[in-house]
């Protein structure tokens, strides 16, 4: 947990010092089982700073050659993870933490550098994965099932975990450090082997990531494949591991169309998936409420990473009473929000991850005009630095109804909406496709507690006087409907990385059928 505001030196942090720092370089390959980078596609991806346009560099993606050389060390090498008690396990991800905490400065400058988040939550991200390493230390200890009654005399029941085997991690541009890592410390510490799939638009902070965990396995004596990277298109080397029966437990994250084919394929080959995919999420704003609180909120969760989190907030259903002052308020701030380089101490909002984001901003403000939105702030796209990736952040009066209001535009737009009866707001809230993240500011207890009752909220998380952005790692992430239904991250999350086994264990010595079946000759 980070114990002081996160302070960003990153201003006097040049491109060559991350680079330096972590191991990166002009033009680097994309497979890696912890030793030599290897790649022989010839097939080349660019990592594009979003803020420039400058390419940071050329990486030679992995071929399906590389995958199956990678996918035999993994497999090799959980054989030999397995059998290290856990404790074991959980002291070499502490070791991780550690080096993840003597990295955190540059690696998250390379988060804002290559991502384009602003760098104190690029340092928030990088803290993320240290704090899911502490948890997953503890957890080494902790693994365990219950014992249960037995039926039949001098018999007992138990349940125990057991390590899965090679976990394939997919992760979504928008968290290209901790997605990895919320997967990869909780699947370590159960016994298995990670084969990461980044996004094809942060491959930089996967080499950064690999290279600083693979150094501890090694340190450790531990072989290659216990943590493998291959870089390469979604619809190539994503598709290979998808369908590859040899990986027992995929964890998948990004967006809704991903998830459908992900989860159609590995649910084809029965295997097991966790599917984290869009959000549409709301905040209810009760005329009970706390203005002030559910003003930095819904400024937080909507502005925020420019509206590049699965959880930033994308409505508000706001009571009519308090409307027109809660919305003015929202726009002032929305005035005062620095639009720039995302490494630079002063900037708010730094840019999309691309042009093509851009496009479906300009897309989705279009569609809302015309399908009865009211502009009420923003709608432009800047050029501070001449690539076309800044935007600013938009207020768009608009029916829930409205088809564009039911769908997920990564990009920093807010609709409002007003109700008059609670009732009403729950059902607005509730009547989307997607079901993450939710918050209800107010501070009346019975529209608190109906808010997170069976009767209110149908989202993942539920959140009362807080907003629906940024998630502690202690608690099961992830949501219903069209958001997949996976859950990470911390509770018992951890179950997901693991197979469970019933064992009967009779100590009497007489054989005793369960249901009291006689069966004698
Ligand atoms: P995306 O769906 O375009 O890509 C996500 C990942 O899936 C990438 O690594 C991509 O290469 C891979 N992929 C795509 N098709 C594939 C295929 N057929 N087989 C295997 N892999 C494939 O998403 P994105 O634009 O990177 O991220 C934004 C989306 O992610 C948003 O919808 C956001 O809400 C979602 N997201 C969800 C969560 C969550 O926890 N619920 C967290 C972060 C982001």
């Amino acid at each position: 947990m980070a114990t002081k505001a996160q302070k960003s030196s990153a201003k006097t942090v040049s491109k060559a010092q991350i680079f330096r720092a972590l191991g990166l370089s002009a033009r680097m390959k994309g497979a890696s089982t912890g030793g030599a980078w290897f790649a022989d596609s010839k097939d080349f991806l660019e990592s594009v700073n979003p803020t420039t346009g400058e390419v940071l560099a050329r990486i030679e993606q992995a071929s399906a050659k590389d995958y199956d050389k990678v996918m035999k060390e993994a497999k090799k090498a959980f054989l030999v993870w397995r059998s290290m008690p856990a404790p074991r396990r959980g002291e070499v991800v502490r070791q991780v933490g550690e080096a993840l905490r003597q990295k955190k400065e540059m690696l998250g400058a390379l988060v804002s550098l290559e991502m384009g988040k602003i760098h104190t939550e690029g340092l928030g991200e990088v803290q993320e994965m240290i704090d899911i390493c502490d948890f997953a230390v503890g957890l080494s200890r902790t693994l365990s099932g219950p014992t249960l009654q037995s039926e039949r005399p001098k018999h007992r029941m138990m349940e125990q975990w057991h390590p899965l085997g090679v976990v394939g991690v997919i992760s979504a541009f928008n968290f290209p450090v901790a997605v990895w890592a919320w997967n990869t410390a909780l699947a370590w510490v159960c016994g298995d082997a990670c084969l990461w799939k980044p996004s094809s638009k942060t491959p930089l902070c996967a080499i950064a990531c690999q290279n600083i965990v693979a150094e501890v396995f090694k340190r450790n004596g531990l072989p290659e494949g216990l943590s493998c990277v291959t870089i390469g298109r979604g619809s190539t080397i994503g598709e290979k591991l998808v369908n590859d029966h040899d990986v027992p437990l995929i964890s998948a994250t990004g967006s809704t169309r991903m998830g459908q084919r992900i989860g159609a394929v590995v649910g084809g080959r029965l295997g097991r998936a966790i599917l984290e995919l869009g959000g549409n999420n709301a905040i209810i704003i009760s005329d009970k409420a706390d203005l002030t609180g559910a003003l930095a909120s819904a400024f937080f969760g909507a502005v925020g990473t420019a509206g590049q989190r699965c959880t930033s907030t994308r409505r508000l259903i706001i009571h009519e009473k308090v409307y027109d002052t809660f919305v003015k308020k929202l726009i002032a701030n929305y005035k005062r929000v620095n639009i720039g380089d995302p490494l630079d101490p002063k900037t708010l909002m730094g840019p999309l991850i691309d042009e093509g984001a851009v496009a479906d901003y300009e897309n989705a403000i279009k569609a809302a005009k015309e399908q009865g939105g009211k502009l009420l702030y923003g709608g432009k796209v800047l050029k501070p630095f001449g690539a076309a990736t800044f935007v600013q952040p938009t207020i768009i009066e608009i029916d829930n109804k409205a088809p564009i209001v039911q769908s997920e535009t990564f990009a920093p737009i807010l609709y409002v909406m007003k109700y008059r009866k609670f009732d009403q707001a729950l059902k607005l809230h509730n009547d989307v496709p997607q079901g993450l993240s939710s918050a209800v500011y107010t501070d009346s207890v019975n529209e608190g507690e109906a808010f997170i009752s069976f009767l209110g909220s149908d989202c993942g998380i539920a959140n009362i006087n807080i907003g629906t952005s940024g998630a502690e790692i202690g608690g099961a992430f992830g949501g219903e409907k069209e958001t997949g239904g996976g859950r990470e991250s911390g509770s018992d999350s951890w179950k997901m990385y693991m197979r469970r086994q019933t064992n009967t264990i009779n100590w009497g010595g007489e054989v005793h059928l369960a249901q009291g079946v006689e069966f004698k000759a």
